[in-house]
């Protein structure tokens, strides 16, 4: 597939003015439409993988290749990735205050449709847009008129985020869902997202380690990342195996 290919990849950071390995070759193709799910025990470098194919700036590729769409990925600026397509859900949406909800979100949806040759929304029509989604959300549009993120709980939070993904309408979304503290109403709402979005020119990337994610969207491929590596591939019936089971015989297996 040249939909997304990942080989080889590794990756470090750099803490405190050492270099800490945390990727250390991952190989990974995502085919168009398809939804894989990542799962794996804390610290197993998951968010970093995400970071790194959004171009977080932290992060220093030293060996490997990723291409979405048959470009080199890793050469591209995060604004590029976004044109392409791309969409990263933030494991921890950041607060904006004194940033108005409904500005952000137009700013955000434009800079994308610009960079992808489409006509920037006026703000009737952006409001037209972004009121229908909200209703879909049964989201209030007071939200709209808040700072973004500011004092939103859990839920709100997720209803912006994926509001903001259903706006941008993204041929392939990351979504690094491994905060704890997500009840069942905030995975139900991701998950309708992405499942709202299913279809042959959508695929998906979710991070995750609550199996009840995975439920709910229901993914093509499992991959099971442990210590920089993904350490073992398969059906949606890896996330059952994990959930009655844990980590310890994909551990084990590998080791
Ligand atoms: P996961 O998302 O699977 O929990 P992460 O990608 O967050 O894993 O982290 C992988 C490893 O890299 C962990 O050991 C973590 O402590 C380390 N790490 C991540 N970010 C940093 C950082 N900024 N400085 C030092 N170590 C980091
Ligand atoms: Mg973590
Ligand atoms: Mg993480």
């Amino acid at each position: 597939s040249d939909f997304l290919k990942i080989q080889g990849l590794e990756a470090r950071i750099d803490a405190d003015g050492t270099p800490k390995e945390i990727l250390k070759g991952i190989d990974l193709e995502i085919p168009k439409g398809e939804i894989h799910a990542i799962m794996g025990p804390n610290g197993s470098g998951k968010s970093t993988l995400s970071y790194v194919l959004s171009g977080r700036e932290d992060y220093e590729v030293t060996s490997g290749s990723a291409t979405f769409k048959g470009e080199d990925l890793l050469a591209l600026e995060p604004e590029e990735r976004a044109a392409l397509g791309m969409f990263l859900a933030f494991q921890s949406p950041v607060e904006l205050p004194g940033v108005n909800n409904a500005n952000f979100l137009r700013t955000a949806v434009n800079a994308v449709r610009r960079a992808r040759g489409e006509d920037e929304l006026d703000a009737v029509a952006f409001l037209k847009a972004v009121r229908a989604e909200t209703k879909r959300l049964s989201m209030s549009d007071e939200m709209l008129k808040r700072a973004v993120n500011v004092g939103f709980s859990g839920g709100e939070k997720k209803r912006n985020e994926v509001l903001q993904m259903r706006l941008l309408q993204p041929s392939f979304a990351i979504l690094d869902e491994t905060d704890s503290g997500l009840d069942i109403d905030a995975l139900r709402i991701v998950a309708d997202g992405v499942n709202s979005l299913r279809g042959p020119d959508f695929s998906a990337l979710v991070i995750t380690h609550h199996q009840r994610l995975l439920d709910y969207i229901v993914p093509d491929r499992v991959h099971v990342m442990a210590k920089g590596k993904i350490i073992y591939s398969g059906g949606p019936e890896v996330a059952k195996t994990l959930e009655k089971q844990g980590y310890t015989q994909f551990l084990e297996a590998a080791a």
